[in-house]
């Protein structure tokens, strides 16, 4: 298959390249990154645009099936375990809505354009076995990493554990789970109240290799979590929508310090991760850091730093690597006219310009959701 595209962020330093062709070989894998002259059949077009599938590296699938429920109530009132409007909705509902409600929220996903969701899921094995069980069909283009907490049958099904903030559990337990899981996330600073109990110095002596929010960390703190090597992800919009500060994405640019992206609770949030990098962007511009680099630096933070986390090989536009692409309308959203194409590909990537997906050898032309084709 060959795929034709005016413009490509190519790599995975992201280098803006014009005219291309790629080709991809039967078996999914990017063959070759050529000019327009290679293309002779191809998908695609002179007035798309072609970028990775970027990662949404933090949701909570299970509240898909409660769409903006107790708007009023604050963050304690909403989510707190075990007697949050939250946890109390979940013991209504039975399972296969549970799951079936999970499942739309991967699909929407997938037809937003991401390739990966690293996904907190409440009810310890049972719940991460919903995860399993909803994204079936899937697996082979959306990839989702289940993240579990204790509780029933924890932990089968969870390919590690993501729990709600390190002062909720016994710190051995803590202990114990984190040496034998392959991933480790817990929110951190996410309000003032967990912040004044420490949570962020208890979540690095135990080990912890992902924290979440860091709403209320201030930069020596940052600093601190770099020097441990332990990763971030910052959710604004869940933060904002909480009535809680914005998180200081400023400090960790100005610090130099990687970081990824994520839009928190499926309730409140639709996965739509260019929507939070738009947010981090204004915030940005309100701190003064004004640049086409700061776009690309959150770019970096979808299509690299959140494969990352995991481990994963970030779906970089590479020959060798598997294809794993958005087309999208350069035309219409202007992107291909701007001369600062990172912050153009950054706040014009919007869901209703993505044309084509490509999962290997798969196509889907998202307008054409009868052709989903998941089994
Ligand atoms: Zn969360």
């Amino acid at each position: 298959m060959e795929v034709k595209a005016g413009l490509g962020l190519i790599g995975e330093e992201l280098e803006v390249k014009r005219k291309l062709c790629i080709t991809i070989g039967k078996d999914g894998i990017i063959e070759s990154i050529g000019g327009y002259n290679e293309c002779k059949n191809y998908l695609g077009g002179e007035g798309l645009i072609v970028i990775p599938q970027p990662a949404n590296s933090h949701v909570h699938s299970g509240d898909n099936s409660f769409p903006e429920y107790g708007i009023s109530e604050g963050l304690h009132e909403l989510v707190a375990y075990p007697n949050g409007l939250k946890h109390r909705l979940f013991k209504t509902l039975p399972y296969q809505k549970i799951v079936s409600g999970i499942r739309e929220f991967y699909i929407t996903s997938y037809l937003m354009g991401m390739g990966l969701l690293i996904d907190f899921r409440e009810g310890g094995g049972v719940g991460c076995l919903a995860s399993k069980e909803a994204s079936r069909g899937l697996e082979d283009k959306l990839k989702i990493v289940t993240l579990g907490r204790p509780g029933p049958n924890f932990p089968e099904n969870c390919d590690g554990l993501g729990i709600s903030a390190p002062l909720d559990y016994d710190p051995d337990m803590l202990k114990v789970l984190i040496k034998q899981q392959r991933y480790s996330q817990t929110h951190v600073a996410e309000d003032m109240e967990n912040r004044r109990k420490r949570d962020l110095e208890l979540a690095i002596e135990l080990g912890f290799d992902t924290l979440v929010h860091g709403t209320y960390l201030e930069e020596q703190d940052i600093v601190k979590i770099s020097d441990k090597g332990v990763n971030l992800v910052f959710c604004p919009s869940s933060n904002l929508w909480h009535g809680l500060r914005f998180p200081p994405i400023d400090l960790a640019i100005k610090q130099g310090i990687t970081f990824a992206l994520g839009t928190d609770n499926a309730a409140w949030s639709l996965p739509d991760i260019y929507r939070e990098a738009n947010i981090a962007l204004l915030y940005l511009r309100s701190k003064g850091l004004r640049s086409d680099e700061i776009a690309k630096i959150l770019l970096r933070a979808l299509f690299i730093n959140g494969y990352k986390i995991v481990d994963m090989t970030p779906s970089t536009i590479s020959e060798g690597n598997k294809a794993k692409l958005l087309l999208i309308d350069g035309e219409n959203s202007g992107i291909l006219r701007s001369l600062n194409t990172y912050s153009a590909i950054l706040k014009r990537s919007q869901f209703g310009f993505i044309r084509y997906r490509i999962d290997g050898a798969d196509v889907l032309d998202v307008k054409i959701t009868k052709d989903l084709n998941l089994h």
